[in-house]
């Protein structure tokens, strides 16, 4: 599966939001969006222009799809899912975004960024209910138990990420064991739980025409 490879930090100015999709350096003097605050490329100092409903709604996707590193097709797809069960379908694509693997280790401070998380996942450093899993992608329910394992705790980036995870917290939805290396899925994230700046509505009006 493809991946974004340029560089994040355009995102973040791009979208005008500090998207954290950096780690350490996002907290740092040396974030782009804190240094250049404005659109990226040649006209990026322009003062921004309006946007149409189309636009409005197109740039939220953008928004919502870079923060959780995710291409079209995986989005899309994961819309799709959440269109076709029963509640809210923007909170529940929120929902669903949020209970990819890749999300869970880097909200429970195993990695410093979404991009690591999967890299990580990828490389095999993590386990699901005891069983080895290596897909990002992978939905994660209530009460499953994920792990650093045993070979990889001592491992810089994610004994580092463990340490800095003290400053942005571990969501209620999730139990972070910190001295097993352990994390529980203790229930679904609510919409009030998740807190970035995030209009789901406009992505289901999107898809929606
Ligand atoms: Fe965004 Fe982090 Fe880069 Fe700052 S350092 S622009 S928050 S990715």
């Amino acid at each position: 599966m493809g991946r974004y490879i340029g560089s994040v930090c355009r995102l973040c100015r791009r979208e005008d939001l500090k998207m954290f999709l950096k780690g350490d350096r996002c907290y740092s003097d040396k974030c782009a969006f804190d240094r250049r605050g404005y659109a990226p490329g040649q006209h990026g100092q322009r003062r921004r222009r309006k946007f149409s409903d189309y636009g409005i709604q197109l740039r939220e996707k953008q928004k919502v799809k870079r923060m959780y590193g995710l291409l079209e097709g995986q989005f899309r797809g994961l819309f799709y899912k959440a269109d076709r069960g029963r509640g809210i379908t923007g909170t529940r694509l929120l929902i669903f975004l949020e209970r990819r693997l890749d999300n869970v280790v880097y909200r429970l401070g195993f990695t410093d960024a979404r991009a690591q998380g999967r890299q990580l996942v990828r490389h095999n450093h993590f386990m699901v209910n005891g069983q080895k899993m290596n897909i990002p992608s992978y939905l994660v329910k209530v009460g499953d138990v994920i792990e650093v394992r045993e070979k990889s705790r001592k491992i810089a980036v994610i004994s580092d990420a463990m340490d800095a995870v003290v400053r942005r917290g571990v969501p209620a939805w999730l139990e972070l064991s910190k001295e097993q290396f352990r994390g529980t899925v203790k229930a679904y994230p609510t919409r009030e739980e998740l807190t970035m700046p995030i209009q789901e509505q406009l992505i289901v009006e999107l898809y929606s025409k």
